[in-house]
């Protein structure tokens, strides 16, 4: 119990310690630190409220709207990882993990491993 009360937190999304950001808020299993929160405020801004389609949106729009989704896409990817890794230890096997996603065993193995 000490062990894991000495443990740092780290933003799930980027994977900074606490003591590398500025603030970290946590959740059941996961936390987010605040430049990771930006970077989701910054995709709600560039996705108009009433969403009329990306069609709707200009080329300079768009394009200021890749990074913050790249940035969300590989923040959700690296929570996944963690999930996975942390079923892994638990001797959870690949099969299980596999079924869980409806991918096989041997493609949960080549995805995570
Ligand atoms: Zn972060």
């Amino acid at each position: 119990m000490a062990l894991k009360l000495r443990r740092r937190l780290r933003c799930s999304f980027c994977k900074k310690t606490e003591t590398e950001v500025a603030k970290l808020l946590g959740g059941p299993g996961v936390a987010i630190c605040d430049s990771c929160v930006g970077i989701c405020n910054k995709i709600l801004e560039a996705v108009p409220s009433s969403f009329a389609g990306w069609d709707s949106m200009a080329d300079a729009q768009l394009l200021q709207s890749l990074k913050p989704s790249q940035g969300a896409v590989e923040g959700m990817r690296n929570v996944l990882q963690q999930q996975v890794e942390t079923l892994r230890k638990r001797g959870v096997s690949w099969a299980d993990i596999g079924a869980a996603l409806g991918i096989s065993r041997q493609a949960a193995w080549e995805r995570f491993s």
